[in-house]
């Protein structure tokens, strides 16, 4: 199908873009009322995870003696309260993924966040229930982009408290529905479609000594130069001395599970399932998070002897995965 649409002449193109345009000035789905309203122990929660240490949120005499004169929520969170959480997906499509499935069905079918921009009427406080409201505001002809072919949807929020119906906040986002250059590439118009591969490691310059290993067969872990300490995964600064100076040292590939888990559910296509992560303990005495195979996922337990290999899980990728060991 995407072939079969990139060969199409601009006519089509144009009745394409018609097609997504009459979703334009619709709303996204139901409005979404907040399950909780603003509330004191989320936004303690919030400012913990951020290191936000502002006692306007979180200390109500200090917020009471404040220019705001009692507790408010960081402005930031606004999305936070409408969040959808892990409630299951509605049975129907909503009107915006009504749209997205055109444009999936013709190939787009990879989707990256490009913008995001949140504008604050006024601050939240404790009690105030919000209603998120989202519109299809935008569809934009084909584009070509670093990514791919693909258009830019843009779907703008308006937050309201639920009390008065009052606009409190406005945040603008887009997406960018993407036809992925190197699938279209690959797969036969006529063929079914294959089962997919697993996500690729981000490749930088400050990990790609451990990829270049993995692909000699070599399990490479950053060591310190100035205090000796190993550290995995890879990053730039040491955390126990602040020294940028690295090198590597080639691990044996030795082990114990540390700890584990066992995945069952939901199933993403490429993996088999139960699927075993384990978090290994390197005799070297760093860890590292990868696939244990060829075990009973029954018996895997803390302190398993384990020991690497190199796998193939594609036809291009190869992974470091552990294997029990005598
Ligand atoms: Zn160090």
């Amino acid at each position: 199908m995407s072939q079969t649409e990139t060969a199409k002449p601009q006519t089509d193109k144009a009745a394409f873009l018609q097609r997504l345009r009459a979703y334009v000035g619709r709303e996204a789905g139901p409005p979404f009322t907040a399950r909780d309203p603003v509330n004191q122990p989320m936004i303690r929660h919030w400012c913990d995870a951020i290191g936000d240490t502002n006692p306007v949120y979180t200390d109500p005499e200090f917020a009471a003696g404040s220019i705001h004169k009692g507790i408010v929520a960081p402005p930031t969170m606004m999305q936070a309260w409408t969040m959808r959480g892990l409630m299951p997906p509605p049975k129907e499509p909503d009107t915006l993924n009504q749209m997205l499935g055109i444009l999936s069905q013709a190939g787009f079918t990879s989707v990256v966040a490009t913008n995001c921009e949140q504008e604050y009427v006024r601050y939240l406080r404790p009690g105030d229930l919000l209603t998120a409201t989202t519109i299809i505001e935008d569809v934009s002809e084909e584009k070509q982009t670093g990514l791919g072919a693909g258009h830019f949807v843009s779907i703008p929020t308006t937050f309201r408290a639920h009390q008065k119906g009052e606009i409190v906040g406005k945040m603008q986002f887009r997406i960018l529905l993407f036809r992925p250059a190197q699938v279209a590439a690959e797969q036969p118009a006529a063929a079914g479609p294959a089962k997919p591969r697993r996500p690729r490691p981000v490749v930088n310059q400050d990990n790609a000594f451990f990829w270049d290993g993995v692909k000699q067969k070599e399990l490479l872990i950053q060591r310190c130069a100035g205090c000796g300490k190993l550290r995995h995964p890879p990053r730039p600064m040491c955390p126990s001395c602040q020294s940028l100076e690295w090198t590597a040292v080639k691990a044996s590939g030795r082990g114990t599970v540390y700890s584990f888990v066992v995945i069952h559910h939901p199933p993403f296509p490429p993996f088999d399932y139960p699927h075993v992560v384990a978090l290994v303990e390197l005799a070297e005495g760093t860890r590292l998070v990868a696939n244990l195979i060829d075990v009973d996922p029954k018996t895997v337990s803390i302190g398993m002897p384990v020991k690497v290999d190199f796998v193939a899980v594609d036809e291009e990728m190869i992974l470091p995965q552990f294997r029990p060991a005598a």
